[in-house]
């Protein structure tokens, strides 16, 4: 696929930044103040800009750091920040007259025409940073099936559902991004299914000049638009009316063969304060999940993310497979944890060694006597990408056998439980356990491969 980000002039990162915030910031912005910085190139991951003075400087880092931050890897996500020297006496260019007011990020702009929409979306979420993994796959490739070809019957709508922080809103902006750029003659509406709702009510609400703008309103932007998408559409429940007018608007997408795209945070038939009229047009063309994260898929993600972080590189590897298992339920805690690496390198200045990283989640190392066989249960399963319930399940397939063998035998190895009770943890007899712990120990001599699995969850247990 074409990477989108290709069609930013690079060049002109720092001009490009600052339209895009003169155009999103509706003036809550001081673009002067910002203008003021000369753009002196790229380095590494980095926007070199030369300041007019130190106060200038301290100002930015203090005030703007996180928004030109943002746009920046908006622009292009390969940058990271920017470092800035002070201009000496012939690079000061003339410094406009200084207006310090807070900052905040940039409200969308009221927009009703397709091409506008683009910069409301930030520019944020792309398929290009859209991190792949077992839980997501389907329907990230669902997704950029349906841009390529929207408004086929057996997609149409594509119900897309998961828990929040899983990346339904960054996959839906993704493929309005997309058509954006790529269907420019086509009218592109994303919205949240609260601005839907606040969209809808107005139609009814103020003056009479008021309600014929809200209605014409509405109408350019749901009834005339060719693709719609509508994020967090949970939030219509008990919302009769609103579902009314959705349910019609689904009928005649679909009628005239127009893609309808939805997400929500529970699957159609959970939505119990939905018509069910609704919900039977929700299971119309295609329902996708994006499931729970798995350990490979954390570790992927924490790995794209933590692209700017520096760690010892002989630890990097035992450090991201450590957070991998760390007890997150979503991307954005994900996020969250890596933001506090981040500030510890970059604010605090600390270098991030697994001891570190592994103090500053306070999380308890384990030594053999404080390990217990229910910590070994859930590394063993994280690491193979399963449900540690399943593993003391009866179920006997080969991707719950290996590691509720390895679990034991590690249980026997590093615990001082009886084989009885680990056999109890597993739902199995005592000589179960004594088979498994047999045959790992016999598998490890012959293949390396498995000595090499063991170490992965030694190394995420902390044990020798
Ligand atoms: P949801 O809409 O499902 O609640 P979001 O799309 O808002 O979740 O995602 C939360 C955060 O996690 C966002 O910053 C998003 O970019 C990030 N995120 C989620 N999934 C992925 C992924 N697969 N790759 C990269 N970032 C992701
Ligand atoms: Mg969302």
């Amino acid at each position: 696929m074409e990477n989108l980000f290709y069609l930013v002039d690079q060049v002109n990162v720092w001009q490009n930044l600052l339209e895009i915030l003169e155009k999103e910031s509706n003036g809550t912005i001081d673009i002067s103040f910002l203008d003021a910085f000369q753009f002196a190139g790229i380095e590494g991951s980095f926007v070199k800009l030369i300041a007019p003075d130190k106060f200038r400087q301290t100002w930015m880092d203090s005030h703007y750091k996180t928004l030109v931050e943002t746009t920046l890897r908006d622009i292009d996500p390969t940058l990271t920040g920017y470092q800035i020297c002070i201009a000496n006496e012939s690079q000061k260019k003339e410094i406009p007259q200084l207006n310090l007011q807070p900052v905040s990020l940039p409200k969308k702009p009221k927009v009703s025409h397709a091409k506008k929409e683009l910069p409301s979306l930030y520019g944020r979420y792309s398929f290009d940073s859209f991190i792949q993994g077992h839980c997501n796959e389907v329907a990230l490739k669902t997704s950029m099936a349906i841009v390529q070809n929207p408004g086929e019957k057996s997609m149409n709508p594509l119900y897309l559902y998961g828990s929040t922080g899983l990346g339904k809103t960054h996959l839906m902006q993704s493929m309005a991004r997309y058509l954006l750029l790529n269907r420019t003659a086509d009218h592109i509406v994303y919205r949240t299914a609260e601005q839907f709702l606040n969209d809808a009510v107005a139609r009814y609400k103020g003056s009479f000049a008021e309600k014929k703008k809200a209605i014409a309103y509405y109408t350019d932007t749901y009834e005339k638009a060719d693709i719609l998408l509508l994020d967090d559409v949970q939030i219509l429940e008990k919302k009769d009316h609103t579902q009314e007018l959705l349910l019609h608007l689904l009928d005649s997408f679909r009628l005239h063969n127009k893609q309808v795209v939805l997400c929500s945070d529970r699957k159609p038939v959970e939505l119990t304060q939905f018509s069910e009229k609704l919900i039977s047009r929700f299971e119309e063309g295609l329902t996708v999940s994006i499931d729970a994260l798995d350990f490979t898929s954390r570790l992927e993600i924490l790995k794209n993310k933590t692209a700017d972080l520096s760690f010892p590189r002989e630890e990097e590897d035992s450090i991201l497979r450590y957070v991998a298992t760390l007890p997150v339920s979503n991307v954005r805690e994900l996020e969250g944890l890596v933001a506090k690496m981040k500030a510890h390198q970059e604010l605090m200045k600390k270098t991030l060694t697994f001891d570190y990283v592994q103090s500053l989640f306070n999380v308890q190392v384990y030594s053999e006597t404080s390990l217990t066989p229910q910590h070994i249960i859930e590394t063993t399963a994280s690491i193979f990408g399963v449900d540690p319930l399943l593993l003391s399940s009866k179920k006997q397939n080969q991707s719950l056998s290996l590691p509720r063998k390895i679990a034991m035998y590690l249980c026997r190895e590093y615990t001082s439980e009886t084989l009885q009770n680990i056999g109890s943890l597993f739902n199995r007899d005592y000589a179960t356990v004594i088979a498994s712990v047999k045959s790992i120990k016999k598998e490890l001599d012959k293949k390396p491969s498995l000595a090499e699995k063991l170490n992965e969850i030694r190394a995420v247990l902390r044990l020798s």
